[in-house]
């Protein structure tokens, strides 16, 4: 098994050849390898302006000029590594979403079985449901790190149990995540009212609020994270937990959020922990900035989640 790396950009130059993430090689046989990116083209679970379908296109397509080493991390993620791109899970557009989540269990389960550790690009964030069925399935219950501006634990929307709102909530009730493993990271609001938070205090899950992030910094908010955070985790990141002024291109902006390089910060401090699954989640392009700086800021967050996966594995 050859180890792939990304396209060098001394033979290639990094607007060429159609692109996959980080130039690495497009690869669906997953014979041998530690991580899949994989795409997860799916909206169909948004309450309000859709168009995350297209955001593993575009986040590939600003991943290109993302080098390969981490000053900070201190890592050389191909290196330690075999991680290629698995292309995107052929979601159906139309239908009922519970064809859709079955759709995506069956190819993240695809992906855990041939051993490699699924690394999604969304999609809006009701795909964290299905891609946890199927990891907890090979893992058993995970511990859970959300950033995120929402709580996303809604039971249900207009009589149906499943959208981007509601994916915790029916993680919990499942035995997906252990609650008290679960730690949501820059809550802002407006919400509904205090009882919004009833399900965190009934099921004892952890919840820091941005202004507890901004106020007491991103090392001691890494301490509160990893003090909730045992055995094998997995990490679900809503571009919305940034600042819009940052990340613009999304479907439910929150202002008030963090910045980018708080949110690089936040994802290096989770370093060396067993890391069994991941996505980044509700990058809507359209509604991007010049520049694409969506998904940009996206992409380099994938990256530093790719570090973090590898010091994991030193
Ligand atoms: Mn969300
Ligand atoms: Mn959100």
């Amino acid at each position: 098994m050859d180890h792939p790396t990304p396209r060098s950009s001394f033979r290639s130059p990094r607007f060429a050849q159609p692109p996959t993430f980080m130039r690495l090689p497009h690869r669906e046989d997953l014979t041998g390898v530690d991580v899949a990116i994989v795409g997860v083209p799916y909206d169909g679970g948004t309450s309000y302006r859709v168009g995350s379908r297209h955001g593993p296109r575009e986040i590939r397509s600003q991943s290109s000029l993302i080098r390969t080493y981490s000053y900070f991390q201190k890592v050389a993620p191909f290196d330690r590594l075999t991680v290629v791109d698995a292309g995107d899970l052929d979601v159906p557009p139309v239908g009922s979403i519970e064809q859709a989540y079955a759709a995506i269990e069956a190819g993240i389960a695809r992906i855990l079985a041939a051993g490699a550790t699924p690394m999604a690009v969304g999609g809006d964030h009701s795909i964290s449901l299905p891609i946890l069925r199927a990891v907890t399935r090979a893992h058993g219950p995970v511990g859970l790190v959300q950033f995120d501006s929402h709580i996303d634990t809604w039971p249900e929307y207009f009589g149906g149990k499943y959208f981007h709102g509601s994916p915790f909530y029916w993680a919990v009730e499942e035995g997906l995540v252990d609650p008290a493993r679960f730690v949501q990271v820059g809550i802002r609001g407006p919400g509904y009212g205090d009882d919004d938070f009833d399900f965190h205090r009934r099921r004892g899950m952890t919840v820091v609020l941005i202004d507890q992030v901004k106020a007491e910094g991103v090392d001691r908010t890494i301490e509160a994270v990893r003090r909730v955070l045992d055995g094998p985790t997995y990490v679900s990141f809503d571009i919305d937990a940034v600042d819009p002024a940052f990340a613009p291109g999304t479907g439910t902006p929150e202002v008030g959020g963090l910045t980018s390089h708080e949110a690089q910060r936040l994802v290096r401090g989770l370093g060396g922990l067993p890391i069994v699954g991941c996505d980044l989640v509700e990058v809507s392009p359209q509604y991007d900035g010049p520049g694409q700086i969506t998904a940009l800021l996206a992409a380099n967050l994938l990256f530093e989640m790719l570090c973090v996966i590898a010091r994991g594995r030193g």
